[in-house]
C-alpha cells in the first residue's frame, strides 16, 4: 500500500529527545502533510468501519489527534483516557509501571457501558505498558476491547507481546 510509504516518510525522527539516546518518533510532521494525515485516518477507518465498534478510546495526548476522526467516521463515541487529575467528573483509575516508577490513567465513570465494544488508539507503542493500562481500565468496567491501533510500533521493544492475545494493528514499524 503506497499510502503506508507516504505516512512512514512523513514521520520525523528526532535524536536525543526528550533525553539522550532516545530517538523520538515525531508525528507532528505527519499532521503537516494533509494527504498523509488523511491516508492515516482512512486506513484505520477502512479496517474498523464494519466491526460494530461503539467506543474509540484515545490515549493522552496523541491518541486525541488520531482517535476523534476515526470515531466520527465509524459512528462511535470518543472517550479520552487521561493523565491523572485532568478529568473533572468522577473517574476510574488504572496504575501502570514505567521504566522508572509508575503512572496513572483515568477515564470518566459512565463514559462507557458494560458490553460496549472498544477500539484503543494511540500514536505509538513502545513497551506496551500504556496500551495495557487502557485495556485493563476498559475491561474493568465490562467493555470488550476489540483491538488496539497505533500509527507506529517500535518492534525491538516487543510491546506487542505485552498485549497477549489482544489483537493489535499498526501502520508503520520503526526498527
Ligand atoms: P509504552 O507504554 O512504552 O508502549 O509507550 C507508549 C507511550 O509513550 C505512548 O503514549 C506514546 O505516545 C509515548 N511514546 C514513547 N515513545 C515515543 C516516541 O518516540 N514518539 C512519540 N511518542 C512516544
Amino acid at each position: 500500500d503506497d499510502r503506508v510509504a507516504r505516512i512512514s516518510s512523513a514521520i520525523r525522527v528526532i535524536q536525543d529527545f526528550p533525553k539522550p539516546v532516545i530517538m523520538f518518533q515525531d508525528i507532528t510532521t505527519l499532521l503537516l502533510d494533509p494527504k498523509a494525515f488523511k491516508d492515516t485516518i482512512e486506513l484505520f477507518v477502512e479496517r474498523y468501519k464494519d466491526r460494530d465498534i461503539n467506543v474509540v478510546a484515545g490515549i493522552e495526548a496523541r491518541g486525541f489527534i488520531f482517535g476523534p476522526p476515526i470515531a466520527l467516521a465509524i459512528g462511535a463515541k470518543f472517550v479520552p483516557m487521561r493523565k491523572p487529575k485532568k478529568l473533572p467528573g468522577k473517574v476510574i483509575t488504572q496504575e501502570y509501571s514505567l521504566e522508572y516508577g509508575t503512572d496513572k490513567m483515568e477515564m470518566h465513570v459512565g463514559a462507557v457501558q458494560e458490553g460496549e465494544r472498544a477500539l484503543v488508539v494511540d500514536d505509538l507503542i513502545a513497551t506496551g505498558g500504556t496500551l495495557c493500562a487502557a485495556i485493563r481500565l476498559l475491561e474493568r468496567v465490562g467493555v470488550h476491547v476489540v483491538e488496539c491501533a497505533c500509527v507506529i510500533e517500535l518492534p525491538e521493544l516487543k510491546g506487542r507481546d505485552q498485549l497477549g492475545d489482544k489483537p493489535f494493528f499498526v501502520l508503520v514499524s520503526c526498527w
